[in-house]
C-alpha cells in the first residue's frame, strides 16, 4: 500500500510543509480531466460501499484512507486486501508525522517548565516521553499534552483532515484541478446527517490552519459528493454482496462503527463491547494515559474528558483512577444504576468532521 508522510503543524509553528508537488495541468474547458476524484476510505461499511460504487462508474479515481495509527488491526487488514478483493484502484495511506512537533515541544519542556515550578524530576521524564512513536494518534496527544474532546476536537483535523489535504488534495488544486471529494454519508445515520447535502461546494482545508490560509482556500474548487445519502443500510450491504466482499469483521462481532478504536466520542456500548472482544485495546488506552500524563503538565491526561463525566465537580482534582478508561470501563457494564451522558451527542454537534466525511 503506498504511504504519504505528512510533516505536522500541530502547535502553529511549523513552517510550511512541503507538499507533494503535482505537474501543472492546463485548465481548458476542454481538457480531458478537469476533475480529480478523491473518494475517502475508512474501512467502514459505508465507505466500502462508496469505493465499490466509485469502481462500478467506472472513472479514474484516487482512493484515500488517513490512518490515525489508532485502529483494529482487522481495520487495517480489510484495508489493505480491499483493492485486491475488489478489482479497484489501490488504496492511499496518508499518516501525520509530528516528530518536529515533538522536538520544539521537548525544547518548549526543558526550557519553560522548570521556571513554572515544574519538579525537575517531572520536567525529566516528559522530556525523555516526548520522543516519536510512529503512531500518529499519541504523538499527537503528546504533542498538544491532552487528548482530545468534544470542546477540543483536534483528531479530526489534524489526523485526518491535514493529512488528506497536505497529502492529496491540495496538489491536486493547485495543479489547477477541481476536486470532487466523495464521502460515505447516509442520511437514515443521524439527524444531522439528513441535513447534509449531496453536492456541496466546500473549503477542504484543516480547521487549524491560520484563518488567512484556510479562507485562501475558498479560491480553489472544491467540492463534496455524498452519492449514498439516500441510501439505506440494506443497499449498503447489497452493494457488498453484489461484489462479493465481506464487510469489515468487527461488524461481524458486534461493532456499530468503526475507526479509532475507540473514539473519544464512544457510546457506553461501544466502550463495553471493545473491553470483551478485544481488551488489548483498552490496555493500550491505558498505557496512553500514563504517557500522557507524564508529559502534561497537570501531571494526569484521561482519554475520555473527565469534565464531560457527570461525577466531575468544577476545579476537581482529575486522576486517571477516577477518570481514566478503567473506570469508564466499569461504568460502561453498569446499567440502571450507572450515571447515563451521550458522548456520542457531542460528535454530532461538533459536525466538522462529519462534514468532510472523515470519522464515521
Ligand atoms: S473517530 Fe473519533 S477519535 Fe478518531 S479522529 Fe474521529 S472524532 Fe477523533
Amino acid at each position: 500500500m503506498r504511504e504519504i508522510i505528512v510533516d505536522s503543524f500541530a502547535g502553529g509553528k511549523h513552517p510550511a510543509p512541503q507538499f507533494r508537488t503535482a505537474r501543472r495541468v492546463p485548465t481548458g474547458r476542454n481538457h480531458p480531466q478537469p476533475w480529480e476524484h478523491v473518494v475517502s476510505v475508512s474501512g467502514g461499511k459505508d465507505s466500502t460501499a462508496l469505493y465499490l460504487l466509485a469502481i462500478e462508474r467506472g472513472m479514474p479515481f484516487t482512493a484515500v484512507f488517513a490512518d490515525t495509527g489508532h485502529e483494529h488491526p482487522a481495520t487495517y487488514e480489510y484495508i489493505a486486501q480491499l483493492a485486491e478483493r475488489a478489482g479497484g484502484p489501490p488504496i492511499l495511506t496518508v499518516k501525520a508525522d509530528f516528530t518536529e512537533a515533538m522536538a520544539r515541544k521537548r525544547a518548549f519542556i526543558l526550557a519553560k517548565w522548570p521556571a513554572a515550578g515544574v519538579p525537575i524530576d517531572r520536567v525529566e521524564r516528559a522530556a525523555a516521553l516526548m520522543r516519536p512513536t510512529g503512531i500518529p494518534f499519541l504523538d499527537l496527544v503528546m504533542v498538544k499534552g491532552r487528548f482530545p474532546g468534544a470542546k477540543s476536537r483536534f483528531c479530526t483535523d489534524e489526523l485526518k483532515i491535514a493529512p488528506m489535504w497536505f497529502g492529496v488534495q491540495k496538489p491536486v488544486l493547485e495543479a489547477g484541478r477541481s476536486l470532487i471529494s466523495w464521502q460515505g454519508v447516509r442520511a437514515e445515520e443521524s439527524l444531522v446527517r439528513r441535513q447534509m447535502l449531496r453536492w456541496q461546494r466546500v473549503n477542504l482545508a484543516p480547521f487549524s490552519l491560520p484563518k488567512r490560509e484556510r479562507e485562501a482556500a475558498w479560491a480553489f474548487r472544491a467540492y463534496t459528493y455524498r452519492p449514498i445519502h439516500s441510501w439505506l443500510l440494506a443497499d449498503v450491504f447489497a452493494m457488498h454482496d453484489r461484489h462479493g466482499i465481506a464487510p469489515n469483521p468487527l461488524y461481524a462481532r458486534g461493532a456499530e462503527r468503526v475507526g479509532c478504536w475507540p473514539c473519544i466520542f464512544a457510546k457506553k456500548d461501544e466502550i463495553r463491547l471493545i473491553a470483551q472482544i478485544d481488551p488489548s485495546a483498552i490496555d493500550r488506552v491505558e498505557e496512553w494515559e500514563s504517557i500522557a500524563g507524564g508529559v502534561s503538565k497537570r501531571g494526569a491526561a484521561t482519554f475520555f474528558c473527565a469534565t464531560d463525566d457527570p461525577l466531575y465537580h468544577d476545579g476537581g482534582t482529575v486522576t486517571a483512577e477516577q477518570f481514566g478508561i478503567r473506570a469508564r470501563v466499569e461504568w460502561s457494564k453498569t446499567t440502571r444504576g450507572g450515571v447515563q451522558y451521550d458522548l456520542m451527542a457531542r460528535f454530532e454537534a461538533g459536525a466538522s468532521c462529519l462534514e468532510v466525511g472523515q470519522c464515521e
